[in-house]
């Protein structure tokens, strides 16, 4: 069966399904969002004006049945916060639903009449576009709870009142497992974009759907089989693995080595409470506090299927659940950036994070900035809760810290902003690991890690070992990485399946045959990166038409002379050699 394109225009409301277009059908998850964004929304647009679109969709192999790890969805449009293309994907139930009712993607295009707030029902019979107004103001705990009474076992996308109010930083949140808040497509402001739409929520049931069809049975299980083996050979992605055993916090203390842990708004590269906010502690507060018993957990899966599960469940004192998950990226950007080593109070804020629909690596690096600033001191974690806390209350200084990084350290009068294409940075700092600083100066999404992953031979220790303070060689590793990121966040795999394909051969054949299997298109491991750089080609195009220079491609200045303890390293990449990552682009 072909897979079809669901358009929702808000404006009616109404809705329409269309034959999936000859054009598109070698992308899917994050290559067709950008070919469809890049196609379909001028990128002279406002973001959040009538003529942006949100376009979702799941990979490839999301919802063919007992591909590992495999349930993503793909959240683009042009970003608030960038002002660029974004794609930016989450676990949680979705991805697997859409497909299951046979939707290559999910176009969202209009405006409906000011003030006028939907919940969208989708399933196989349609769309119902129900009044919202019940959920208007709530938080994402909230909604997730009173959908699943109406709609039991549901797929549940939806915005919190960041969204709501269409700040800069607002997420998309889509409900795990346990129909929690806890996963989104964060970065990049996509969450206001659904603002606009009018769109709280979405329901997705993919009951009675048509499931997805498998194109080549045979060269799909041999695929699978290889993918799987892979990954539950590698010693990070096993079970009782690096992954699966500390979660993706177990980085904590390895960047904290390795002096590239950001510390204090990016001024030191280590942080001497690193072991308190660790995969390692965290692993340890929940089984002390529930050794008798309770919902705490470091083994837990976002989406049916995953069989890495870097997920946790963080407890409180009484072994009840406080947030799922804890993660790297969080415990750093509200702990270590902070100077914040409370994991109790770490969870609280990634709690009011997934609650009011924040992503929590813009919201820790605004609070530093603040800090920074001297609004707070950096450590205080009672103001740096009740400044998030100013957020889903919704009063002037909650939308400006709701803005972001840059928005917020002009208010604050701060210089040092560690942001590229006006998004932040994550948590490894580029004066101390070069291959990732060239990542966030010059993908098309903004500061981003998870847009060429080069951490994996700089400090993991995958594919290779490199240095990771030498410039050497770093701008085309940063490009492999950056092509081989599209084409997997096209895959609806997690990206942490990178590990295993980069160092066991057959887990990259795998990949590409699972994806050949399901699509009957002749792709192989060769096509990685080739059709990794189409997507990129598009999406820098994009970013060019947009009004995007080479001036973009930069770390922000104080980086290039202030000094990085403990290594005490600057930003020494040139210009030139940033320039060189996409020169392609007009030569190929
Ligand atoms: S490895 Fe972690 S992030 Fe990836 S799908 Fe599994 S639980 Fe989700």
């Amino acid at each position: 069966m072909t897979k079809q394109i669901l358009r929702i225009d808000m404006s009616g409301p109404n809705y329409r399904y269309e034959p999936m277009p000859e054009k598109w059908q070698k992308f899917a998850g994050r290559g067709l969002t950008s070919a469809i964004v890049f196609e379909e929304v001028d990128p002279g647009v406002h973001p959040l004006g009538p003529h942006n679109k949100l376009v979702i969709a799941p990979g490839w192999v999301t919802g063919s049945p007992a591909a590992p790890s495999s349930g993503r969805t793909s959240f683009g449009a042009k970003s608030p916060l960038t002002g660029g293309i974004k794609e930016s994907n989450a676990g949680g139930l979705s991805g697997q639903q859409i497909a299951k009712l046979g939707l290559a993607a999910i176009i969202i295009e209009g405006t409906p009449a000011k003030g006028k707030w939907y919940l969208l029902v989708v399933s196989k019979d349609g769309v119902k576009f129900e009044d919202a107004a019940p959920l208007v103001g709530k938080g994402m705990y909230e909604v997730d709870e009173a959908l699943w009474e109406k709609y039991p076992k549901t797929a549940v996308i939806g915005i919190g009142p960041a969204g709501e109010m269409k700040l800069s930083n607002a997420g998309i949140s889509v409900n795990d497992m346990e129909n929690r808040p806890g996963r989104y497509a964060g970065r990049g402001g996509l969450g206001a974009v659904m603002g606009t739409k009018g769109i709280k929520a979405m329901v997705i049931s993919d009951k009675g759907g048509p499931g997805v069809d498998i194109a080549d049975q045979e060269t799909f299980k041999i695929g699978r089989r290889k993918l799987t083996e892979a990954i539950q050979e590698h010693a990070l992605t096993k079970k009782d693995g690096g992954l699966n055993a500390y979660g993706t916090a177990i980085l904590i203390n390895i960047m904290n080595e390795a002096g590239g842990l950001p510390t204090r708004n990016f001024s030191s590269g280590q942080f001497e409470g690193a072991a308190n906010i660790s995969g390692e502690r965290i692993a340890e507060v929940i089984q002390e506090r529930c050794a008798g018993g309770g919902e705490g957990t470091t083994d837990h899966g976002c989406h049916p299927g995953c069989i890495i599960k870097c997920s946790s469940i963080y407890v409180d004192e009484h072994g009840d659940h406080l947030v799922s998950c804890l993660e790297y990226e969080t415990a750093w950007a509200l702990g270590a950036n902070c100077g914040i080593d409370d994991l109790d109070y770490i969870a609280q804020m990634t709690r009011e994070c997934n609650d009011a629909g924040l992503d929590t690596i813009e919201a820790g690096n605004t609070i530093a900035v603040a800090m920074d600033g001297g609004y707070l001191q950096f450590g205080d974690k009672e103001g740096a809760l009740a400044l998030l806390s100013e957020v889903q209350k919704g009063t002037p200084l909650g939308r400006i810290i709701g803005q972001g990084v840059e928005a917020t350290a002009k208010a604050f009068g701060v210089h040092r902003v560690p942001t590229v294409k006006h998004q932040s940075m994550p948590a490894y700092e580029p004066r101390a690991v070069k291959g990732i600083g060239v990542t966030y100066a010059t993908t098309p999404m903004g500061a981003d890690h998870t847009a060429g992953y080069t951490i994996a031979p700089e400090i993991a220790g995958v594919s290779g070992k490199l240095d990771p303070l030498s410039d050497e060689g770093k701008a085309e590793l940063s490009l492999t990485f950056q092509a081989a990121t599209a084409f997997i966040d096209s895959t609806g795999y997690c990206l942490f399946i990178a590990f295993p394909i980069l160092d066991i051969a057959k887990g990259w054949e795998g990949m590409a045959e699972t994806v050949a299997g399901v699509t009957g298109l002749p792709i192989t491991g060769g096509d990685v990166i080739p059709l990794g750089k189409e997507i990129l080609k598009m999406e820098r195009l994009f970013n060019e038409r947009a009004g995007f220079t080479a001036a973009d491609d930069r770390p922000p200045e104080f980086m290039r002379y202030e000094e990085l303890p403990p290594h005490n390293v600057k930003w020494t990449i040139t210009d030139e050699q940033l320039d060189s990552v996409y020169a392609w682009v007009h030569e190929e």
